[in-house]
């Protein structure tokens, strides 16, 4: 993608909402707040999909998420399954199916109490699979698997390209960005926000923190304050393989995020922790535990075993302490929202949290249960930083 030239629009200045941080997040909750008629500024220091949002592993994934997350998924999923109507653009969304391999007995219990889980919330989407189905879906695995939990109609999609995307429908629906600003304070002034850069200053009634890995800062400049991690993800992508790989698949009770491009290339990840210092925005691979998630994958699909790993990376997520997001109105300020610290897992709930998002500001409430994501559980918590 070539770095889209920051603009200011005839509202660049005063707006309704200023968004704070143009990731995936700040983007589609910028789209759906315009389509709702407010006048909406985004700022952003660098350009849309610079860290989270541009660099992760796609993944559109319901399967295994926190309880509290479920509603959501599935509101986001129907939202994915219908992508282009909403961004012109399908994302490269394909419903491929996500899939967690159980290697042993005691990994299929897991899978099968995790389940009924699922089941006893109301939800039927992850279905435990024994032997024979597994290696219908990937003949591949190991033959020590013995079964998995299969979530259907999850799938993948191309990050920078959704982020991309959603950033180009919010310039078209009337969105201002100001790309290259850093918001660097916010104050209270007459009723309404000012909202500073090192580049002059926007006038807002309302703020939305979409910071991502600098969630915390942001919040703490509304009073909120919040013990948000900085944590560098690691990914690797292969050279191009023949096809053999159709769903996105993990494991039980190893780390890994392993899929196949359409390309042919192998997309490896999993949550292995790399060098994060969010103060340069530099993330920077673990070689060592490059080499842990390559064994993982070679011992899960002996096949893959010889193959090259082309190149590797990693982007800076914001994670909280009880590893879901931080979404709803500051607990300290009027006219504050947050939508920050998704902890790994953001990117299948873009679509649907811009929404909500735009229906708290506007209309004061959500379609959705979002009180689990309030500021105010971390109260009196001390704020650290990895
Ligand atoms: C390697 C990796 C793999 C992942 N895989 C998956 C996956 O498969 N499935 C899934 O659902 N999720 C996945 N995630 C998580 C997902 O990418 C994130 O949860 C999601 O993209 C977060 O979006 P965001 O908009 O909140 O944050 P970001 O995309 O990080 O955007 C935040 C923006 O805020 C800006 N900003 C920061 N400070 C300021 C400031 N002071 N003023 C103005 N702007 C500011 C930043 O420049 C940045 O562009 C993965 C993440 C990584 C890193």
């Amino acid at each position: 993608m070539t770095a889209p030239t920051a603009f200011t629009g005839t509202n660049g200045v005063s707006a309704d909402v200023c968004v704070i941080g143009g990731g995936l997040h700040g983007c589609a909750a910028a789209l759906h707040l315009a389509m709702r008629g407010k006048r909406v500024v985004v700022i952003e220091p660098h350009y849309p999909g610079r860290f989270a949002s541009g660099v992760n592993a796609g993944g559109v994934r319901r399967l295994g998420r926190d309880p509290a997350e479920i509603p959501l998924a599935e509101a986001s999923l129907e939202m994915w399954n219908n992508i282009a109507s909403l961004v012109d653009d399908d994302c490269d969304f394909h419903a491929c199916g996500q899939l967690k391999i159980a290697e042993s007995e005691d990994d299929m219990a897991k899978l099968e109490a995790r389940a009924g889980l699922v089941r006893d919330l109301g939800y039927d989407h992850e279905r435990t699979i024994g032997r024979e189905k597994l290696r219908e879906i990937v003949p591949d695995v190991h033959p020590r698997a013995v079964g998995g939990l299969w979530c259907e109609g999850d799938g993948a999609a191309d990050p920078m390209r959704t982020t991309r995307a959603f950033f180009e429908k919010a310039v078209a629906t009337g969105v201002a960005f100001r790309l290259g600003e850093r918001v660097t304070g916010l104050r209270r002034l007459g009723g309404q926000w000012r909202v500073e850069t090192g580049k002059g200053a926007v006038t807002a009634d309302a703020v939305l923190n979409c910071a991502g890995a600098w969630g915390d800062v942001i919040a703490g400049m509304m009073g909120d304050p919040v013990p948000l991690e900085a944590h560098a993800l690691t990914m690797m992508v292969t050279e191009r393989v023949r096809t053999f790989l159709t769903p996105v698949c993990g494991l039980a009770s190893r780390k890994l995020s392993f899929k196949q491009t359409s390309a042919g290339t192998l997309l490896i990840g999993g949550a292995h922790l790399g060098y994060a210092d969010r103060d340069s925005g530099v993330a920077e691979p673990d070689p060592l535990k490059m080499a842990i998630s390559a064994a993982t994958v070679s011992d899960a699909f002996p096949l893959v075993r010889n193959v090259r790993v082309a190149r590797s990376w990693a982007g800076l997520e914001g994670v909280t302490p009880d590893r879901i997001p931080v979404i709803g109105p500051s607990h300290a300020a009027d006219n504050a929202f947050h939508a920050f610290g998704f902890s790994a897992h953001g990117f299948q709930l873009g679509p649907v949290v811009g929404r909500l998002m735009a229906e708290l500001i506007v209309d004061g409430k959500t379609n959705l249960p979002i009180a689990p994501f309030g500021v105010s559980r971390f109260a009196g918590q001390i704020r650290s930083i990895a």
